[in-house]
């Protein structure tokens, strides 16, 4: 029987390369989109059978009914992918509080909120996997991203205190730790930043979303039977 995927925020960028990428691997897979409908219903209709799900992960109802919906859809969750973020570039002295609750909220708060009504039910069934996508900037701090930074970290924290709790109910929970990705989220970063970046990246250049994709299907696949709490950095060694 095919398992099943449900991914935050998997309308565009990383999610969307999760979504393709877990599908050509014979998952059953649920989209998750909250502003992006087009992207999103076009993703859907690629990947025939899949379950699209509008929903803002900040939002408890929203997830309490995204998570039933899926499970009543395929019959169980054996992937979360804590996926849905949003950034915010600014010093703090000018970052707003509405900024800095915004960021927690969908970054964090979203993350809680899926891995509770998800991780009630892989309890039940003894199995289940939860991936989080964080940043580098989660680890090492970014100048200028320090709301950002502070939200990816509290999800590293999340991460490994998770793992302990539910290692004994057969649940892995791991977390993604990507360097800069060519999605949306970077579409203001002048090329003058972007090649200054890749210069400081061992590996010279930025990543693509299927790269991150790669390393959550590794997460989530047999390969991965004994690894838990762990924050997996894919940055092309940004971070070392
Ligand atoms: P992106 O291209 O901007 O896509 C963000 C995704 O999150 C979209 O699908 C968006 O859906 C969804 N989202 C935002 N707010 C949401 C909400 N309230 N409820 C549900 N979905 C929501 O960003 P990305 O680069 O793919 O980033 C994906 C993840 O990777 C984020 O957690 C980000 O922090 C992390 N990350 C990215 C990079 C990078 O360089 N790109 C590096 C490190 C970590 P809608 O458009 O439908 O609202």
């Amino acid at each position: 029987m095919s398992k099943t995927v449900f991914i935050t925020g998997s309308s565009r960028g990383i999610g969307a390369a999760i979504a393709k990428l877990f599908y050509r691997n014979g998952y059953n897979v649920a989209i998750n989109y909250n502003r992006s409908e087009e992207e999103a219903s076009a993703l859907s209709k690629l990947l025939a059978g899949s379950l699209l799900l509008k929903g803002d992960v900040s939002k408890e109802d929203d997830v309490k009914e995204m998570i039933a919906k899926t499970v009543s859809h395929f019959g169980s969750i054996d992937v979360l992918v804590n996926n849905a973020g949003i950034s915010v570039v600014n010093l703090l002295t000018d970052t707003t509080l509405e900024e800095w609750e915004r960021l927690f909220s969908i970054n964090v708060t979203g993350t809680f909120l899926a891995s509770k009504y998800a991780a009630a039910q892989m309890i039940k069934n003894h199995s289940g996997r939860i991936i989080n996508i964080s940043s580098i900037w989660g680890i090492s701090g970014a100048s200028m991203e320090s709301c950002y930074s502070a939200s990816k970290g509290a999800v590293i924290a999340f991460t490994k205190a998770l793992a302990k709790e539910l290692g004994p109910s057969g649940i892995t929970v791991n977390c993604v730790a990507p360097g800069f990705i060519d999605t949306d989220m970077n579409s203001d970063v002048t090329p003058e930043d972007k090649r200054a970046f890749c210069e400081e990246t061992p590996l010279g250049r930025i990543g693509t979303p299927e790269e991150v994709a790669k390393m959550v299907l590794f997460l989530a696949s047999d390969n991965a039977d004994f690894v838990t709490g762990q924050i997996i950095g894919c940055d092309g060694g940004a971070i070392i």
